[in-house]
């Protein structure tokens, strides 16, 4: 067997990906807990919204004929014929010319009227009202249904839903809601070196970052992680922890150990107890990535460096989740800015280079690979797809922003 990893390309990564993603699972959730949670199915409006011509102002209900000219020096007069009590419909309450009734904000509109005039503009004498200012047809009034109508799909499957969709799901009627199971994300930490945060670092250890920061990133994308720990560079210990893992989980991310040195196992392991379809991407960071499946579970290698498991997650593994969340849009915040220098890159192989963006000006982070501290003094990653030999200084990029 070759020394050298044999990589492919990182659409083709990410296409191996996607083929044995697990099929969407879902489940009903209270709406209020619906926030962040990925729409299973569409959502149609089970009435109209709103159900009934309102006022969006406290003032009167008016024939708006009846306003026309109307102004401080000359106020319209308006005999008042009642009040609208909010949470009613009072059929009999009905407007003739010249003619008004008191009505608060998101009473019923009366039948006659078809404008409502803010109680600022206007003054009370005993049951006549003195209008001054003159209001269009429609004015300060919504209509039925100028929301939603009956029927009408409100929400598409696949959508990420935000806090403003909760509310937008109980007009529709939604007390509770389908939405895709959250995935559930296995991580394990390997390396002889490797120890928790809770310990300080002998000679030649060092702490597990990966874990932490893969099941945050998981946790934020709407999936469930599943922390496992940290095993040694040892056959056995990996199969004892995967076997433990696999059941309770729908994806298993190991990282370290993926390349292809004696004291590197993953790959050993995932082809002893199922199959390899990928080791190696042209991507960079990240080349020594794995692609398995055990028990028709996707099973991924990252790399061990800290930054290259988080461009690995974000490039190759997040579309796999997107899969199985069923989004209609990867959950990506980019932005675009001006490059403020050259990056080279190597052709054939895509990169993801940090960058600190600043007035809308991305500046490189060149660094060691192996550097936490480019993780977080960048916001965000740019892409250079593997055909370019770098991009210039002063070209619009786009920042995938972390
Ligand atoms: P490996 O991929 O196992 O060859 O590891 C590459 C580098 O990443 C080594 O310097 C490891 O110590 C480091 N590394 C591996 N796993 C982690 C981890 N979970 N947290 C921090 N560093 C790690
Ligand atoms: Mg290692």
């Amino acid at each position: 067997m070759s020394r050298f990893l044999s990589v492919i390309a990182v659409a083709d990564a990410v296409a191996a990906a996607e083929k044995i993603a697990p099929a969407q699972k879902t489940e009903t959730v209270p709406v209020e807990q619906s926030a962040g949670r990925v729409l299973a199915g569409d959502i149609a409006a089970d009435v109209d919204i709103p159900g009934f011509d309102r006022s969006v102002v406290d003032g009167y209900a008016v024939r708006s004929a009846d306003t026309t000219g109307a102004g401080n020096s000359a106020p319209s007069l308006l005999q008042c014929i009642g009040r609208v009590a909010m949470g009613t419909h009072d059929t009999n309450l009905r407007i003739g010319t010249a003619e008004c009734t008191y009505i608060p904000t998101g009473g019923v509109l009366p039948e006659g009227a078809d404008a409502a005039v803010m109680v600022e503009y206007t003054e009370e004498a005993g049951d006549t009202i003195l209008v001054k200012k003159t209001v269009a047809h429609g004015e300060n009034i919504l209509l039925r249904d100028d929301d939603f109508k009956t029927g009408e799909v409100v929400f598409h499957a696949g959508r990420r839903l935000s806090p403003q969709d909760a509310g937008v799901l109980a007009a529709c009627g939604c007390a509770t809601v389908m939405v895709a199971k959250k995935p559930v994300i296995g991580i394990i930490s390997t390396g002889n070196e490797l120890v928790p945060a809770t310990i300080v670092p002998g000679p030649g250890q060092v702490r597990d970052a990966n874990a932490p920061m893969l099941a945050s990133w998981l946790r934020e994308y709407g999936c469930e992680p599943r922390l496992c720990g940290i095993v040694k560079d040892e056959r056995e210990a990996f199969e004892t922890m995967i076997a433990k893992a696999l059941p309770a989980c729908d994806v298993i991310l190991l990282s370290g150990g993926s390349s292809k040195d004696d004291r590197d196992m993953t790959a050993g392991v995932i082809a002893g107890k199922g199959t390899v379809l990928v080791h190696g991407v042209a991507i960079a960071p990240g080349k020594p990535t794995i692609i398995g499946q055990i028990n028709n579970k996707p099973v991924f290698g990252l790399p061990g460096h800290p930054a290259s498991a988080f461009v690995v997650l974000i490039a190759i593994v997040r579309p796999l989740l997107d899969k199985m969340l069923g989004l209609d849009h990867p959950m990506l915040p980019t932005m675009k800015a001006i490059l403020a220098e050259n990056i080279p890159s190597q052709r054939g192989r895509e990169e993801y280079v940090r960058v600190k963006v600043e007035k809308g000006v991305a500046t490189p982070l060149f660094g060691k690979s192996g550097l936490l501290n480019t993780l977080v003094k960048s916001q965000g990653i740019i892409r250079i797809p593997a055909g370019f030999e770098g991009l210039e200084k002063g070209s619009d990029v786009e920042v995938i922003l972390w």
